[in-house]
């Protein structure tokens, strides 16, 4: 049996995600939910999937009394993650949710809490947990293959801004602007890529920060970027004395990690989009496969839900938390101009 997964929001993610799940050996695309009927029609086609198993975003709870789906995976704006974590998990399916898991730590606990009293499992979508070039960067941090990691270099951004568009205004409440509207996004690039930086740093040092820093950089266009940031650079202080300095941005591109070591360094230069990633040591190059993301992790998951085995704990609603209480505590330092300790 392959698991029956659900995916809820079909938008630029949800398509890479099916994509994923037509290539992977334990989960199948079973049912979708959407607030458009053209979206639900244009699936359906697609994918095969039975009138049944289609719900919109109101009808979603009768999902309860159907046994064909096990999953539903939470591919929504992050400001609605906790209401459909919630509802999934009275409706007693497991579920994943994209990252960021939630806008806030209060959010994370409610869902954490909605999950463990219903008995279901709880993942957010960490892809870069089951990619070789990250399991070796993880494998050289960890292990202290070169020595003590001192320093870390950590950026991710895109360029999303629109000269044109600035200029004309925005219309914050437009679905396809939910990024720049911070009810439906709890934040700008820290929120969406930067907690790639803030993972990729916890899981090569394996410790939490003690401490932040952090500074928004001036929006180019104050009309775009009245909610959210467009950049922000943030230091983190680890255990030990070592500091991750780390930047994220709408408004220019960047995609890279380095790591300083006592006896040499490791980078991935791209290294924490979608691949494929070029990564070397200061021994020479690194070569790993260019892998499916998606589908990595949906057979990862999938496998363990199927046994019914416990999922691991560097993917459940408790990691997803520390992190947003990582981005809190960075907000709060941009905010205030103080280090904050965590
Ligand atoms: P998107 O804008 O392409 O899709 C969002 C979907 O949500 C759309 O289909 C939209 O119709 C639907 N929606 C329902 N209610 C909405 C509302 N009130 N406002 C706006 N949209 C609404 O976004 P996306 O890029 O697919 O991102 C969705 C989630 O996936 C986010 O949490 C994002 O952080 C995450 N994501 C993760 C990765 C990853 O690599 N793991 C990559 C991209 C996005």
């Amino acid at each position: 049996k392959k698991l029956n997964i659900a995916l809820c929001g079909l938008g630029n993610y949800a398509e890479a995600l099916a994509y994923g799940l037509e290539n992977s050996q334990y989960c199948r695309l079973a049912g979708i939910v959407t607030g458009h009927p053209a979206k639900a029609e244009a699936w359906q086609k697609q994918y095969a999937i039975p009138e049944k198993n289609i719900y919109n975003y109101q009808d979603f709870d009768n999902i309860k009394n159907n046994a064909d789906i096990d999953l539903v995976y939470v591919v929504l704006p992050n400001g609605l993650h906790k209401e459909f974590v919630l509802r999934a998990a009275k409706a007693g399916k497991h579920v994943i949710t994209e990252k960021p898991m939630a806008t806030s730590v209060a959010d994370c606990d409610a869902m954490i809490a909605a999950c463990k009293r219903a008995g279901v499992q709880l993942a957010v979508g960490y892809r870069l947990h089951y990619e070789p070039y990250h399991l070796e960067l993880k494998r050289l941090g960890q292990e202290k293959v070169f020595g003590e990691v001192r320093y870390i270099e950590a950026a991710l951004g895109y360029k999303t801004y629109d000269e044109a568009k600035a200029l004309a205004g925005v219309d914050f409440n437009d679905q396809q602007e939910w990024r720049l509207n911070k009810s439906l996004s709890g934040g700008g690039p820290l929120m969406d890529l930067g907690i790639y930086c803030i993972q990729s740093s916890r899981y090569v040092l394996g410790k939490e920060p003690v401490a932040v820093t952090a500074q928004f950089s001036k929006a180019r266009s104050a009309k775009l970027f009245a909610q959210v940031e467009e950049s922000i650079t943030w230091q983190m202080e680890f255990p030990g004395g070592a500091v991750c300095n780390a930047a994220s941005s709408y408004g220019y591109n960047i995609d890279r990690f380095f790591a300083s070591a006592d006896e040499g360094t490791f980078e991935l230069s791209p290294g924490l989009s979608y691949g494929p990633f070029a990564g070397k040591t200061s021994n020479g190059i690194l070569h790993f496969e260019d892998i499916n993301q998606q589908a990595t992790q949906l057979d990862a998951i999938g496998k363990l839900i199927l046994e019914n085995t416990p999922l691991p704990a560097h993917i459940t609603g408790e990691e997803g938390r520390k992190d947003i209480r990582i981005i809190e505590a960075i907000y709060r330092a941009a905010n205030t101009g103080q280090r904050i300790e965590l």
